[in-house]
């Protein structure tokens, strides 16, 4: 029998989910909403249902993508639940007008099609604009309108029809579970048994998640839209049935949008001070909305006015503060509860991403995977101090504040900062290092006490910033005599007891059972044989491993697979790391330890117990940067020892501290991927170039049985731009014979190699050393060529002496 499934909100995350589910054959579906049917008066109830697809994620684009696709063929009672009637972002300044050509690039790598329009070609499509006021557009015409209110119903009734219950005016009051398993909800009208319990109740969110011990970390915020009168340049324009013919419009320069209402004007503002809503002060008929607050718009009309003079013969008739949610990231919330089987969370989801979240809920819930790469948007992605509710309130206000701003994908949010630091903290201030932030840390990206490099070609303003000539310094000193980098950061996870090498085998596909010292890169497989992570595995006892993860995810999945009998310890805050590398790497390591580092005791990819000075260490012998060296770790309370202990050393040497931006332009010239960007749970081993880390031979795996059937079309394939002068960012469009065909993942200057490196997923038949191709970076088309990979040192000659 199918499992019984309850979803606590008949909104439209709620309402699509029970018709994905019951498409899929799931037809024991209850929707409980607290409110009456199909406008129980949560944020869908008024939503006014723009739907640009647009977003810098490529995972957000293709959810907004499905929510396209699948309202554009619905009807309720023959009326239209999505308009396709496009979508027109505008530039009044020239820093808009110039970024809209990266969102045409990132709309183009993520295989939505739009166009750069002048200003007339905007006003011939949206004649209430003035000509004079915008300097351009970028028009996506499969862009449109979503109707919330009767896509709620059309998905719903689709839904009944094959069996699922909808019933209003019931309030969950609780959720019943059994030995760790969801049994039903209890609501004011009486209990309804479960084996699923999906909360997709919007903003209330939290409420339900407290009464099943679970943070769901959004805060829900007040946000302002208002209806003009009718506008006397509107008049006959649209027919009251299908309201709105002209594109839905963004003027993100000064944080509004605008959409039609027949012949008035609806005009959405992001512009005013966050409102944080009270859910103790909500009303019962409508409590998604408060209160209009005129003197917060006002602004907001001026501003309207001038961008559409027509504007100016009517005026504001009414408005509302109408509450959604905000998250930490702009992401929404998605996944399964750890403590409590069966109770899954879909919150803080547009209407724009409705239907497309509901969709990768269902396939997750009916098939075990989600058929879509949803890391951004995983329940499980935060590191505990990211969900102290003041950090929640603080970064969802600042999101609310920058949602149409043009955010750099490097700026680093401002507060609450700094929250973790490293033992190295304060040498590295000492050093001038320029911050930022992630996942909580601060992060040196460069040093200021280093000298900037002044052979570099210039940069363009955007790819400038965040950026600084000391990172080809950094990144030259590495390669010529040695550096020191921060890798506390890098999250580190301890799994030790019987059955530890079993269990890490059985989750991961290169073999681990090799000798106590060994050090091994391997990867995390879905069972569909996608990437979910790729690991450093140090053996340091017969059943004790030190796994240097990538974050949050990789722990919660290993928690997800662990026999009783394992320990999974998150190691990384009482412990951290430096990692010393550079052809004079064992000139410093060497004199302070009496342990033997010589390449034949030590060798590559082996870990060393050791002393360093009176600092206990664990030394590895591996290398993301591709020069001798090692990653040195020890407790957090020596760090600082360990950092003057080794500094000390190295000063005869030439020694300085390194960065991330450094480091992340020799990775890259080393042909080393980074999970989560270069490749994701969309990519199997073979296609993202890891094959050499799958050990089909071993035994079982998860993931093992899918990797043989996986068709290898596209390939990550190392790229360099052809001018010397060039410089890609990441997520710019790979064209080839004027058409595009991938995208870009990671790009840095390689100041080892002179030029952009850039990693593109591309069709296998492109990925061919030699290929021409371009770069579509603002608008502008710049040769780059396939390249064999690894750039520098393919024969691993500096990291194996
Ligand atoms: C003014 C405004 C403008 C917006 N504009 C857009 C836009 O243009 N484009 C866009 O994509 N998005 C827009 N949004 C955001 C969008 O409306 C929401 O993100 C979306 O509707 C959320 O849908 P949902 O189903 O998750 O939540 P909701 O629609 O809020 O549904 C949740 C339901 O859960 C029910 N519920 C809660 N607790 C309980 C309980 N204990 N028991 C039973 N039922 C419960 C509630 O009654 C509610 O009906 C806008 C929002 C606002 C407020």
């Amino acid at each position: 029998m199918n499992p019984r499934v309850v979803v606590i909100g008949a909104g439209v995350v709620g309402s699509a989910l029970a018709d994905e589910l019951t498409e899929r054959g799931w037809t024991e579906v209850t929707v409980v909403d607290q409110g009456p049917l199909f406008t129980p008066g949560g944020s869908s109830s008024h939503a006014p249902g723009l739907v640009f697809q647009t977003n810098p994620s490529k995972t957000m684009t293709e959810l907004a993508a499905y929510t396209v696709a699948k309202l554009s063929g619905l009807t309720l009672d023959g009326q239209w639940c999505f308009r396709q009637v496009g979508g027109l972002e505008v530039a009044t300044t020239e820093a808009r007008l110039h970024d809209l050509r990266r969102k045409h690039g990132l709309a183009t790598s993520w295989g939505v099609e739009g166009t750069l329009l002048d200003p007339a070609e905007c006003v011939a499509l949206h004649p209430l604009l003035s000509a004079e006021k915008i300097l351009g557009g970028f028009h996506v015409p499969t862009d449109g309108l979503a109707k919330a209110v009767r896509a709620v119903e059309a998905q719903a009734r689709r839904a009944i029809g094959r069996g699922a219950r909808f019933l209003g005016g019931h309030t969950v009051t609780g959720v019943a579970q059994r030995d760790g398993r969801v049994t039903g909800v209890d609501t004011d009208q009486g209990f309804i048994p479960a084996d699923v319990v999906v909360c997709a109740a919007g903003f209330w969110g939290p409420r339900v998640g407290e009464m099943v011990g679970l943070t769901i970390p959004l805060l829900p915020l007040a946000h302002q839209y208002a209806k003009t009168g009718p506008v006397p340049a509107m008049a006959g324009v649209n027919d009251l049935v299908l309201e709105a013919s002209r594109p839905i419009l963004r003027h993100q320069d000064q944080d509004l949008y605008y959409r039609e209402h027949g012949d008035r004007i609806g005009i959405g503002y992001y512009g005013h001070r966050p409102m944080p809503a009270d859910l103790g002060d909500l009303g019962t008929a409508m409590p998604s909305v408060l209160d209009f607050t005129a003197e917060d718009f006002a602004p907001a009309w001026t501003e309207s006015v001038d961008l559409m003079p027509g504007l100016a013969a009517t005026s504001v008739e009414e408005g509302m503060n109408g509450i959604f949610s905000f998250t930490a990231d702009g992401f929404p919330l998605i996944g399964e509860h750890r403590d409590l089987a069966g109770f899954w969370v879909a919150e803080a989801v547009w209407v724009t991403h409705s239907a497309g979240v509901a969709r990768a809920l269902a396939q997750w819930l009916v098939d075990g995977q989600p058929g879509i790469d949803l890391h951004e948007a995983d329940l499980h992605r935060f590191e505990q101090v990211q969900l102290a509710p003041d950090y929640v309130e603080e970064r969802a206000r600042q999101n609310f504040i920058e949602v149409y701003d043009i955010v750099h994908p490097l700026q680093p949010m401002e507060r609450p900062r700094p929250l973790r630091t490293s033992p190295f903290h304060a040498r590295q201030q000492d050093l001038g290092a320029v911050f930022l932030e992630g996942a909580g840390w601060e992060r040196p990206h460069w040093y200021t006490a280093n000298p900037p490099a002044t052979d570099l070609p210039a940069r363009d303003d955007w790819s400038a910033r965040y950026w600084s000539p000391i990172a080809a310094t950094e990144a030259r000193v590495t390669r010529e005599r040695v550096a020191m980098y921060d890798m506390t950061p890098l999250k580190r996870l301890e799994v030790s007891g019987p059955g530890a090498l079993g269990f890490l085998q059985y989750l991961t596909t290169n073999n681990l059972d090799k000798s106590v010292g060994s050090v091994t890169y391997t990867l995390m497989l879905g069972f569909d044989g996608g990437i979910r992570s790729d690991l450093t595995v140090a053996r340091l006892g017969p059943e004790i491993f030190q796994v240097g993860a990538n974050g949050p995810l990789d722990e919660d999945w290993m928690r997800q697979h662990a026999p009783d009998t394992v320990q999974i310890r998150d190691i990384t805050g009482g412990t951290c790391c430096i990692g010393l590398w550079g052809p004079l790497a064992r000139h410093v390591l060497q004199p302070l330890t009496r342990t033997d580092f010589s390449h034949e005791a030590v060798k590559y990819f082996r870990a060393q117990r050791a002393f360093v000075g009176e600092v206990p260490v664990t030394a590895m012998r591996l290398s993301y940067v591709g020069e001798l060296g090692w990653e040195i770790y020890t407790s957090a309370d020596l760090g600082l020892r360990l950092w003057d202990t080794l500094w000390e050393a190295g000063l005869p040497h030439g020694i300085i501290a390194a960065g991330r931006s450094a480091f992340n332009s020799l990775r890259l010239e080393k042909g080393y991927r980074s999970w989560g960007t270069d490749m994701t749970t969309e990519h199997d081993p073979a296609s993202a170039g890891l094959e050499f880390a799958v050990r089909m031979d071993k035994g079982d795996f998860i993931g093992r049985a899918a990797l043989s059937t996986v068709a290898r079309q596209r390939r990550l394939t190392c790229l360099t731009l052809d001018d010397p002068a060039a410089v890609v960012m990441g997520k710019e469009p790979v064209y080839a014979d004027g058409a595009p065909v991938g995208y870009v993942t990671s790009a840095s200057y390689g100041y080892t190699i002179g030029r952009t490196v850039a990693y593109a997923w591309l069709p296998a038949a492109l990925s061919v050393p030699g290929t021409a191709v371009d770069v579509e970076y603002f608008g502008e088309r710049l040769p780059a060529t396939v390249a064999a990979e690894p750039l520098f040192d393919p024969k691993m000659e500096r990291i194996r002496r």
